[in-house]
């Protein structure tokens, strides 16, 4: 198996890299249609054959995968799908895609594909600056959700010390903590915020348990500059992000100490386009371009999806990074299926709570969208809760408010109707927050 060496040699030569992604790309194109009978009829409906793969370029000429064919390729079935290409017999686990929307998906993984998927996730946090002599604390789902299992096999794998603590334990994370003094905590930006409120709350500092670096993923924010910010603060620890599919690969991104994006690790694995969400044309991977991440399995044996859209709107910065590397580097701005659009302007909820977390220590952070009809097109003013601070006195709850409300205007570009509410009031989310709240 080709494997990367760890550290900054870690870029294979241009060409050779495209020679490599080109050939895996033919090959798992062949396999796939020769495997699965979603995949079969979909190419025979695109008139795609797949000796149509000749360079990497071709790769547009299959049509794309959208997570509702996944759904229903799994409707009435008691395995994976009509897209799953390995025999059963051959498949070692079973996880399952959660979704923002709709009912959860199952992802299998035979030996192979937990081989490479274990590959991707130790340099992932090699290059996050994760190393041997770390002790991790896991502070994410250890059950069914692909960012798991599969991250404990990684960080095994590249040395490190795993503390499987899961999530809803608080109170044994600090204990163990405590005890063993870890250098490392995965979990997601929420819980990071919950968890510094919970140690507040028992009287303690949460820079008391000396996590000198807190990874963040699982959902937006951790990429957030006034989020990470607050959790930096709270912390005294370098915050970083890491992002994958649960469709594709736990993670393939991930920041380098330079904390300016995330980069794109797993080349000889998946292949990353950029779309147009709106016409489906594929643009450029070039400096300051975004639009939709688009991944394509090269070396999957399960359940390989070909141009599968994510509706992860990205960003992209090229060039070499002062770690080394010159791989590609992303931000997630949010995802389409959470995108508002108010008078013609795209806004993100995460956008919403990176401003109102720039108001730290004065507000929490915490926000709340009341939406009053069906999204993604809703009228102003927008109603947003946000937390105040509990020092805070009534008499400067008015200019808070202003205060909120104009720097959404002044950022964001629309009309808020900012109600303050006190702090914990709003509710806390252990996992992925949900920070839309729609009552027709
Ligand atoms: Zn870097």
């Amino acid at each position: 198996m080709l494997s990367y060496k760890h550290g900054v040699e870690e870029q294979l030569e241009k060409e050779v890299l495209q020679n490599l992604q080109t050939e895996k790309l033919k090959r798992q194109v062949d396999y796939v249609y020769r495997h699965s009978p979603m995949y079969a009829a979909k190419f025979d409906k695109a008139g795609f054959k797949p000796a149509d793969i000749q360079t990497l370029d071709d790769l547009a000429k299959i049509p794309f995968t959208e997570k509702w064919e996944i759904r229903e390729s799994q409707k009435d079935v008691f395995d994976l799908g009509s897209h799953q290409c390995a025999d059963m017999e051959d498949v070692i686990r079973i996880h399952s895609s959660s979704g923002t929307t709709g009912k959860p998906t199952y992802v299998g993984i035979t030996k192979r594909d937990s081989e490479v998927w274990t590959d991707i996730v130790s340099r992932v946090y090699y290059t996050a600056g994760v190393r041997p002599e770390h002790k991790v604390i896991f502070a994410m789902g250890l059950s069914f959700f692909v960012g798991g299992l599969p991250l404990k096999d990684g960080i095994e794998r590249l040395g490190a010390t795993f503390i499987p603590i899961g999530t809803g334990a608080s109170e044994r994370l600090v204990t163990t903590a405590l005890s063993l003094k870890p250098d490392v905590l995965l979990c997601t930006p929420s819980y990071a915020n919950y968890l510094a409120d919970y140690i507040r709350s028992i009287d303690m500092d949460p820079k008391d348990l000396g996590i000198k670096l807190i990874g963040t993923g699982g959902e937006p924010g951790g990429g957030l500059p006034e989020v990470r910010q607050k959790i930096e603060q709270d912390w005294g620890a370098r915050v970083f992000e890491a992002m994958g599919n649960a469709d594709m690969a736990p993670v393939v991104f991930s920041e380098c100490p330079d904390g300016n994006g995330m980069h794109f690790v797993a080349p000889d694995y998946v292949i990353c386009e950029l779309i147009d969400p709106d016409s489906g044309e594929v643009k450029p991977m070039e400096d300051g371009s975004s639009g939709e991440l688009v991944y394509t399995a090269i070396d999957r044996e399960c359940v390989p999806l070909l141009r599968f859209r994510t509706r992860d709107l990205i960003t992209v910065k090229t060039g070499k990074c002062s770690c080394g590397r010159s791989s590609f580097r992303i931000r997630c701005i949010g995802r389409t299926d959470d995108m508002l659009i108010i008078r013609g302007v795209n806004v993100f909820p995460t956008a919403i709570k990176d401003v109102v977390s720039s108001l730290y220590p004065r507000t929490t952070g915490e926000i709340q969208i009341m939406l009053y009809q069906e999204g993604p097109a809703v009228e102003p003013p927008l109603h947003i809760k946000a937390e105040y601070a509990k020092e805070t006195s009534p008499e400067a709850l008015p200019a808070s408010k202003k205060e909120v409300k104009d720097l959404l205007r002044a950022k964001l570009m629309f009309k808020a109707n900012v109600e303050l509410v006190p702090e914990a009031t709003l509710p806390r989310f252990e996992m992925k927050s949900k920070y839309v709240e729609v009552t027709l």
